[in-house]
């Protein structure tokens, strides 16, 4: 099947977005029990979340914060020790917070795709039918056409250990979708395939859902699986959420330094405001000032330390630019092809990155010589320090 037949409405993807379901996530806790020397400790700490309707919404976070706990606790296989899950579909909104999870119409897939080694494919697939008794030609069907839109209807007779980690994965996502959910719940569904395959089924998986009109919780601690595919993206450190967002507004306005830092690359400068201005904000730092034109954290004014984060990509070499450079000494120079990367000691002692694209033959300055660094006003987060 080709990528073109993904994107038109088939039976699997027959949900219209209009009917799809939205969720509400109301300060939602869950603290397991002390166990074996174990301190109880909240996994989930009080998270509000909502998650519109169609949505591909990625729960994003560092192991052990919290994020399987909580689809789980969507799904149903998890009750919380307080708050609400609410799922809203055509006007209509249902607590289902104690609900069992064959009562949400949720299909999951989980990070070991736990296929039934003694059955085909086709049977995998079609266990979800067969639990709510739909026989004969529509299960077959059905299953079929669940198969083919993720491109393994022709191995459906093989069993899942003649197929490779991501066809055992497409046949998963099938086995979820056959059921025609209206919540996606995907639990870090990349993780065991090698680096090529998942780049290629990011693209997949994000067509099918938007195909299908499915809501999808999608969990993973890869924040290019999450910049690549989301509509929005939770952060989630210690149980909590500390930033919801878009991925190019998470990535240019992050909150924190923990969120600077958890999505991508980045630099930090200390320095002090100095000034704030028609044209942004003075910043003084030991290798010289600059001008930041983004939000400034709550409570923060003249005098204050800061933290400022600019990405590797936005410093360049500076030409003869009278605002933002930032002076200091090459230290290290490595080729990559298709980038360059140094390592820049600022006056005042910070080291930082500067990655050059596409660098064709220029040659960066030796180690040890005097350089000059400059940034786009736009490009210079203020964070508290
Ligand atoms: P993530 O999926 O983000 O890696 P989890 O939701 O699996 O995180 O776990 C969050 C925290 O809850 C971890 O500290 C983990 O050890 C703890 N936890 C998860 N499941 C249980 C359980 N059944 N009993 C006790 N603690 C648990
Ligand atoms: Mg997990």
């Amino acid at each position: 099947m080709s990528l073109t037949t993904l994107d038109s409405p088939t039976a699997v993807a027959a949900q219209a977005a209009g009917d799809a379901t939205g969720i509400v996530i109301e300060n939602l806790s869950k603290v397991f029990p002390a166990s074996m020397g174990v301190k109880s400790a909240a996994a989930v700490d009080g998270i509000s979340l909502t998650i519109e309707a169609g949505e591909l919404y990625f729960l994003l976070g560092p192991s052990g914060c919290g994020k399987t706990t909580l689809l789980r606790m969507i799904a149903g296989f998890i009750e919380p020790t307080g708050g609400k899950v609410l799922f809203s579909r055509g006007g209509e909104t249902r607590d289902v917070t104690y609900l069992p999870p064959n009562r949400r119409n949720t299909g999951m897939v989980f990070q070991s795709y736990a296929l039934w080694p003694h059955m085909t494919v086709l049977d995998n697939v079609a266990f979800g039918l067969d639990i709510r008794k739909v026989r004969g030609k529509e299960r077959e069907q059905r299953a079929m056409e669940a198969l083919e839109a993720v491109q393994m209807g022709e191995y459906a007779q093989r069993k899942p250990t003649q197929l490779s980690g991501g066809q055992q994965q497409r046949v998963a996502l099938a086995r979820a979708m056959v059921i025609r959910p209206s919540v996606l719940l995907l639990d870090e569904p990349l993780s065991n395939l090698d680096a090529k395959l998942r780049i290629e089924l990011r693209g997949e998986i994000r067509r099918l859902c938007k195909a299908s009109g499915m809501t999808t919780i999608y969990v993973t601690h890869d924040q290019k699986e999450a910049l690549s595919m989301a509509d929005r993206i939770a952060i989630l450190k210690s149980g909590k959420v500390v930033q919801t967002g878009t991925p190019r507004g998470l990535y240019r306005e992050p909150g924190s330094k923990f969120v600077a830092e958890f999505l991508g690359e980045t630099n930090f400068i200390p320095g002090t405001i100095r000034k704030i201005g028609e044209s942004g904000v003075s910043i003084e730092t030991a290798a010289g000032t600059v001008l930041a034109r983004t939000a400034l954290p709550v409570g923060c004014g003249v005098g204050a330390n800061v933290t400022l984060s600019i990405r590797p990509e936005a410093m360049v070499s500076a030409r003869n630019e009278s605002v933002n450079v930032l002076k200091g000494r090459q230290k290290e120079v490595t080729y990559l092809g298709d980038t360059v990367q140094r390592v820049v000691e600022l006056d005042g002692g910070v080291q930082v990155r500067a990655c050059v694209s596409n660098p064709g033959w220029s040659v960066a300055e030796s180690p040890n010589s005097p350089t000059a660094l400059a940034v786009e006003p736009a490009d210079v987060v203020v964070l508290n320090s």
